[in-house]
């Protein structure tokens, strides 16, 4: 028998309806969460569908990767492209000059390189500081106890702007053990609010497939979703 696949379409307008749903559960607007579609491993041409259905924000962790597809989809002028890897110093200059928002930062040198490479006529670079929220050793992110020194060096750099922050909690399928890291996240982000007084710092870049749902209940704005709107990745060479 044939088994009907979703497409690419399907599963986006599926994910616009999960955070729709997920909000409205919470008693939020849907309309103060955005989807980030995470689009490492994916063709361009993927990118593309989405973008026929309104999607305009994609997440990228590689750079020679995303570098190629911006290439391939230069067409699509008003795609707003985020940054979420691990940033490598010697990077930092493409980064600074091809993204509007980078979602990984958390050291200082990576921070003077990219206000310093940022290409003053394109206006501030977007950033949240990813947080090691369960303060696991192997994982990238600035221990909390750290977090308020970057965000106050960041916030003296002319060329970035401090939004918030991001993290990648471990692995739970249960949603309330998924709800608390992303609880501790958002508390980190009302202290800073209240002890920097930035009026910018309005996003919590948290939540992927499997617990975005959690993330919106704890307050989410930006939600990066990949496998439940493209499926499997391809293979890294
Ligand atoms: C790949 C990736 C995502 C998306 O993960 P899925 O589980 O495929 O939804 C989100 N954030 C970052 C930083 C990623 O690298």
């Amino acid at each position: 028998m044939f088994k009907y696949m979703p497409t690419i379409t399907d599963n986006l307008h599926q994910v616009y309806r999960q955070i729709h749903d997920a909000a409205v559960q919470a008693g939020r607007d849907p309309a103060d969460i955005r989807l980030l579609a995470a689009s490492k491993g994916q063709p361009a041409d993927a990118l593309r569908t989405c973008y026929r259905e309104g999607q305009r924000h994609f997440g990228e962790n590689y750079l020679q990767e995303a570098l190629d597809k911006q290439q391939a989809l230069q067409d699509l002028a008003d795609i707003c492209w985020h940054f979420i890897g691990p940033i490598q110093t010697n990077k930092t200059r493409k980064i600074a000059e091809q993204f509007d928002w980078v979602h990984s930062v958390d050291r200082p040198r990576v921070v003077e390189r990219l206000s310093a490479q940022r290409p003053t006529e394109k206006g501030p670079l977007n950033i949240c500081i990813q947080v090691n929220i369960d303060e696991e050793q192997s994982k990238a992110g600035v221990c909390p106890s750290e977090l308020e020194a970057l965000a106050r060096m960041i916030m003296t750099l002319p060329n970035l702007r401090l939004r918030g922050l991001m993290a990648i909690p471990r692995n739970q399928d249960n949603i309330e053990q998924q709800r608390q890291p992303f609880a501790v996240l958002a508390k980190l982000l009302r202290e800073l609010q209240h002890s920097t007084h930035l009026p910018t710092l309005d996003t919590l870049s948290m939540g992927m497939s499997n617990d975005l749902q959690a993330a919106i209940t704890e307050g989410a704005t930006i939600v990066r979703i990949g496998t439940a709107i493209f499926g499997p990745r391809l293979a890294r060479p």
